[in-house]
């Protein structure tokens, strides 16, 4: 199956979730400037998700095989236990806002151009994630990305570009030779079908991580996933 770009998204920031984010006094001078710079990157932005549908062809003891490429993780391996089916994705803020932030040379303007980024990004990848039930047939979803553990490290991200074919071309993402994406406001990642929650902050000790959405579980990894 061809992998498919979505870059059709609606993009409204929230100006009161943005400014607390960034700790902006609503009414003052930051706001105001910031509160332009979210104006511009409403009318500018076009954040992009390029995915498609992936088959399961061999679950070893810690891999699997996915249309003929190899992911090499104990954590993805166990999670997709029940599965056939992924589907693996990208997601940008896009060229156009990488393009637009550059226009900002000031410390805290480009600080705040990357937050505005960022959200552009996660507002296109939160859309693409509700659309799995209907595009993808996948009703219950969770994700893992090459570099939130240790257990699939960010060199594994050479595959899941390989699987969706030429990122670089169809939405503008390149992987550089130690596994960054540029725009970096990119995310690659599976979404996976499981009846359990399941999110990689679990499995992370990383101390007072703004993006944490799961308590860490010290004890996840010797129940689950440990190798028999
Ligand atoms: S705690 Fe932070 S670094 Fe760790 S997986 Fe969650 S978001 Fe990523």
């Amino acid at each position: 199956m061809t992998a498919h770009v979505y870059d059709q998204f609606s993009v409204n920031i929230d100006r009161g979730k943005l400014f607390e984010q960034l700790h902006v006094v609503a009414g003052s001078d930051d706001a105001g400037v910031l509160d332009e710079m979210c104006r511009e990157a409403e009318q500018i932005g076009r954040p992009k998700v390029m995915a498609r549908t992936s088959y399961i062809e061999e679950k070893g003891t810690d891999f699997v095989v996915v249309d003929g490429i190899r992911l090499s993780s104990r954590v993805l391996r166990v999670n997709v236990d029940r599965a056939y089916k992924l589907v693996p994705y990208v997601a940008t803020c896009g060229l156009e806002l990488e393009q637009w932030s550059k226009g900002y040379t000031d410390f805290l303007e480009q600080y705040w151009a990357d937050a505005v980024k960022q959200w552009m990004m996660r507002q296109a990848v939160n859309a693409f994630r509700s659309t799995l039930g209907d595009e993808f047939g996948l009703t219950q979803t969770a994700t893992m990305n090459p570099g939130s553990l240790e257990d699939w490290p960010i060199s594994e991200q050479q595959h899941l570009f390989k699987l969706l074919g030429d990122p670089e071309s169809a939405i503008g993402v390149t992987l550089t030779d130690s596994f960054l994406m540029i725009p970096s406001k990119s995310v690659s990642g599976i979404c996976f079908p499981t009846e359990v929650n399941y999110s990689n902050c679990q499995l992370c000790p990383r101390e007072e991580c703004p993006g944490r959405i799961a308590p860490y579980d010290h004890e996840l990894y010797e129940t689950k996933y440990t190798l028999p």
